[in-house]
């Protein structure tokens, strides 16, 4: 099994060094990931500048190196570049992003270039997991999890489209649960400065009030359970159950006879 691991956190951060020594358990592992932190970067892709790549100074044991590479963009462009470029010739089976310093919960997906990451080697067609570690600096529990949960996509595989989030809470895990994705909530927040040329300038994004109990989610897994939490994702995000009402809409020329499955 050949593993592509990336990150958003940057190439010499230690969540990605312990999911590459981790994983290089289960299959041969190359890294290739941003050159510096990109964390909330979500699904940017660096379609209007060029890219540079470097090969940087492996990781792992003597004998058996975990080759690296440093790009200079997004997550996304990160894991583009190791699919299509790097890896071109010997295509990985498996694409893990992580570890990340601090959680991926809830809607925060949508923002995270962790997860982000992991949706784009599910984009390139390969089976993908992200995972996230909550207000610690022991990566050991999440990196065995990780290396755990790679042997099982080997044996079960996942099917097109789908990628798993794991979120693993701070301290000893007392198990973990396949859960949904929950609620979290932040108080909005704009902070405004003035620069020393007198122009103001803003700081936006306020402190998280609270997770909202939410049965079987994220949140309540590693925060109320203690307990490592996988979260199956897809990125079709087409709402079905809203396909039928807007068919009934007044909209000008409006196709009512072609009904998705
Ligand atoms: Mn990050």
């Amino acid at each position: 099994m050949r593993i592509l691991v990336s990150n958003d956190d940057g190439v010499e951060a230690p969540g990605l060094r312990a999911l590459a020594e981790a994983l290089s358990a289960v299959g041969e592992v190359v890294v290739c990931a941003p050159d510096r932190e990109q964390s909330a970067t979500s699904r940017s892709i660096s379609l209007h500048r060029p890219l540079r790549i470097e090969k940087v100074s492996p990781w792992g044991a003597e004998g058996s190196p975990i080759e690296r590479w440093s790009v200079d963009g997004t997550p996304t462009d990160a894991v583009y570049i190791g699919l299509n470029h790097v890896l071109k010739d010997r295509p990985p089976d498996l694409v893990a992003s992580g570890i990340n310093r601090g959680p991926n919960l809830a809607n925060d997906v949508h923002y995270s270039g962790t997860v982000a990451a992991a949706m784009e080697g599910c984009v390139g067609g390969l089976p993908s997991f992200a995972v996230s570690l909550i207000r610690s600096r022991d990566y050991s529990h999440a990196a065995r999890f990780a290396a755990s949960l790679a042997r099982q996509i080997g044996l079960h595989g996942l099917p097109k489209g789908m990628l798993l989030n794991v979120n693993v809470p701070a301290g000893e895990p007392r198990g973990s649960q396949i859960t949904r994705i929950g609620k979290r909530s932040y108080l909005a927040s704009v902070v405004e400065k003035v620069d020393p040329r007198g122009r103001a300038y803003y700081w936006i994004g306020g402190d998280e009030q609270a997770h909202e109990d939410v049965a079987g989610s994220d949140c309540n897994a590693v925060f109320d359970g203690q307990l490592i939490s996988v979260t199956p994702l897809h990125l079709d995000l087409t709402a079905h159950a809203l396909i039928e009402e807007l068919t009934r809409w007044d909209l000008p020329g409006l196709e009512r006879s072609t009904l998705p499955p």
